[in-house]
């Protein structure tokens, strides 16, 4: 198991094995965490033999960097390779946030949680090239990590919007959720966290048992069972009314607010019959709509609609008493296109090949 992977307890637990001291653990954590030392040999509290056989048995491999496009001030994202080769991308969106449109001092990170995602909503570039594996908690952590290293940002924010459903990857998530946000760990609150997911009703159930107070966002998206179904293969298997249902019980037990995503795309889900539906949803669970004008993807035909129209939407989502706000930045090189960088270069090689 990776070194980033594991919990103070199980650090604990490794060091009685050896012999050794609690605080050691403590020790460890230190370097990992808040030194960022990842070389066992440069861990110099530590007894050489330990440092041995931690370096035998733990390795502490970084996320190569591949590329990197944006820069200081825009949303940056950064495609990492893999120890087996794969890609993933992780976002750091800066100080005013586009996701929420508010004026702050938050510095975002929006972190993959698998190679790929298995459930093909027909609207997403990270579904399209199928599913290729779960994510480890290290190499979730690991995001993090690197991203604050190659910008030199402190980050304080963290989503779980990028490639892949983290729902999907379940015990991993709460693994890596849990070193990200210990005191001992990345320190982020769990307020801080938000976890998006395209609507798992049973995780969604399980996540609301757990103590971590983390912000839950559903990517939405349609709001009759056969608009949603049509663009969202999962809606299938867990209907729009499960889907409440369990955001209901999330809500009932965590006493906070959800954010509904909801891409507008052309002719496809942005009718005013939708918006009126969707807003009696929301407000059934007191959920914050969070419109998203469509990104345009390579290999998938759709559109977003024009401006009146998505201010249209905006409109009767308002004054049906749900609380919506508009993404209105003109470009499409925002946080949500997530995926598409990897397609880009994975394109540009051929088929199955690994990146060198
Ligand atoms: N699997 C999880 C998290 C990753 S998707 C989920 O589906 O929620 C993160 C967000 O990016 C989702 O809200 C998704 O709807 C959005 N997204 C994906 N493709 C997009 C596109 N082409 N344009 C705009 N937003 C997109
Ligand atoms: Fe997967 Fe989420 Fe994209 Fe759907 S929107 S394909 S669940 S990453």
């Amino acid at each position: 198991m990776d070194a980033l992977s594991l919990t103070k307890t199980e650090w604990e637990a490794r060091m009685q094995e050896l012999g050794q001291p609690t605080y050691r653990a403590g020790q460890v954590l230190d370097w990992l965490f808040r030194r960022r030392v990842r070389d066992w040999t440069d861990m110099s509290n530590l007894p050489a033999s330990i440092r041995q056989n931690l370096a035998d048995n733990f390795p502490t491999r970084r996320l190569e960097k591949v590329r990197e496009t944006g820069s200081k001030d825009t949303t940056r994202k950064f495609l990492f390779r893999l120890a087996d080769g794969q890609l993933i991308e992780s976002v750091l969106i800066p100080a005013s946030p586009a996701l929420y449109g508010e004026a702050s001092d938050r510095r975002t990170i929006c972190i993959s949680s698998q190679v790929g995602c298995a459930y093909g909503c027909k609207f997403c570039a990270s579904g399209l090239d199928g599913w290729k594996r779960n994510l480890t908690a290290a190499e979730i952590v690991d995001q993090f990590l690197q991203v604050e290293a190659e910008s030199g940002e402190k980050i304080n924010n963290i989503v779980f919007m990028g490639m892949g459903e983290p729902m999907a990857n379940y015990d991993n998530l709460l693994r890596a959720i849990s070193i990200l946000n210990a005191p001992w760990g990345v320190g982020i609150g769990a307020r801080h966290m938000t976890v998006s997911t395209s609507g798992l009703a049973p995780r969604i159930r399980d996540l609301a048992a757990q103590p971590l107070q983390v912000r839950l966002a559903i990517s939405f998206h349609g709001a009759t069972d056969e608009v949603r179904g049509r663009i969202m293969p999962v809606n299938k298997k867990y209907p729009i009314e499960e889907l409440l249902s369990a955001c209901e019980e999330y809500v009932g037990i965590k006493k906070q607010r959800l954010t509904f995503e909801y891409i507008l795309i052309r002719d496809i889900n942005d009718s005013p019959e939708q918006a009126r539906l969707l807003a009696q949803q929301a407000r059934r669970v007191n959920a914050k709509v969070n419109l998203i004008p469509y990104n345009t993807v390579e290999g998938l035909e759709w559109d977003r609609p024009d401006e009146p129209r998505q201010e249209e939407f905006l409109g009767i989502l308002r004054n049906a008493g749900a609380e919506a706000t508009l993404r209105r930045e003109k470009g499409h090189d925002i946080a949500a296109a997530c995926g598409q960088l990897r397609l880009q270069v994975e394109k540009s090689f051929a088929p199955g090949s690994v990146l060198n």
